[in-house]
């Protein structure tokens, strides 16, 4: 089958209340109608260091990030990229009974390394049969014009995802997390990406549980994904590890880890205000070293904190989409402009 690079989600035309049963739009489905079965990704890590834990430009170790860098199977950190890929898909293959992988470059900042290095390990990923495409996790400011030339080139002859680490749309919540960038940076990093990728998948990685969090603040982010040329988000809680800088303020009693039915608010709120074309890939993220976890104790859990959530999102009514208000085109020219705009107190 000729590979078709288009990855372009279109609105649907009527009002959907549930996919499969789910009350968002998961992107399993998504997978399922590209690949025609089920797709699962092999974490791997290629880089070890990012601009912030270099401190450039002043920059600090993002306050959330262990070092692991982000990295959920660090045991394999050390190891040749086709070690670590044939250790992780016996694994998965042989517990979820299927040949589909996509490998996902998940630690540090995979475009902090040199372009040399990100093509050879694109091609050793792709040298395997079973691989149908790449993930490539990344920041809003480490997009060099070499770099999306590459994505696009290898997009063009396989499946190709980036996701990048937006975690906010606040500024103060960028600056207390130390993240080094600010949602200008972030907005017009993904128009640049769909600029110069038209072939790839985009999605984003937000955060929710930061203090002082309001719900409106969590609606605000939904309205600016919307009008973003993004096809998918990840949604995380924000959560404390050993050895982090947030493990220091979190034992200094100045943070406080958000409670699951606090959170469930959170999410219910950005569903309800997400387009329904937008897939997404899960409703929290689990602590996966659980011996690392400080806070909250219920990030152990993961089938029990789904299924909290989608609980908590039947009993309220409350699907993706349902309170999805439409594109407004003033808004979206002000977002991409950078004017200082919410949306929700406007
Ligand atoms: S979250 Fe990413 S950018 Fe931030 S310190 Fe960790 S690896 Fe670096």
């Amino acid at each position: 089958m000729e590979f078709e690079p288009n990855r372009q989600n279109t609105e649907p035309e009527g009002l959907i209340r549930d996919w499969e049963g789910k009350p968002y739009n998961p992107i399993s489905l998504f997978y399922r109608g590209l690949f025609g079965s089920k797709v699962f990704k092999v974490p791997v890590a290629l880089a070890d260091d990012c601009p912030n834990r270099r401190g450039l430009k002043g920059m600090e170790t993002c306050n959330f990030c262990d070092v692991h860098g982000s990295f959920a199977y660090p045991e394999n950190a050390n190891k040749e990229l086709k070690e670590q890929i044939d250790r992780h898909m016996k694994k998965v293959g042989e517990r979820c009974n299927t040949d589909k992988f996509l490998i996902y470059f998940q630690a540090y900042t995979t475009t902090f390394l040199q372009l040399k290095r990100l093509k050879e390990a694109f091609d050793i990923a792709l040298s395997y049969d079973n691989v149908v495409g790449l993930v490539v996790g990344t920041r809003p400011d480490c997009l060099s014009p070499a770099v999306m030339r590459t994505w696009e080139e290898y997009a063009q002859k396989t499946f190709v995802a980036v996701e990048v680490g937006v975690q906010s749309f606040d500024n103060k919540q960028l600056d207390w997390m130390k993240r080094g960038h600010d949602r200008q940076q972030s907005i017009t990093g993904l128009h640049r990406i769909s600029e110069n990728c038209p072939s790839i998948n985009l999605g984003v990685h937000l955060m929710f549980g930061w203090p002082g969090e309001q719900i409106e603040d969590v609606i605000d982010a939904a309205k600016i994904c919307n009008h973003l040329p993004i096809h998918n988000v990840k949604l995380h809680n924000l959560h404390v590890l050993k050895e982090t800088p947030l493990a220091e303020l979190h034992a200094r009693g100045e943070f406080e880890a958000c409670s699951l039915d606090n959170y469930s608010a959170y999410v219910g709120a950005f569903l309800g205000h997400l387009r329904q074309d937008i897939a997404v890939h899960r409703l929290a993220a689990l602590a996966s070293r659980w011996d690392e976890l400080v806070a909250p104790d219920w990030a152990r859990h993961r089938m029990r904190n789904f299924q909290y959530i989608i609980d908590y999102l039947n009993d309220r009514d409350i699907f993706q989409g349902k309170s999805y208000e439409g594109q407004d085109l003033e808004y979206q020219r002000k977002l991409i402009e950078g004017e200082n705009i919410s949306y929700w107190s406007s």
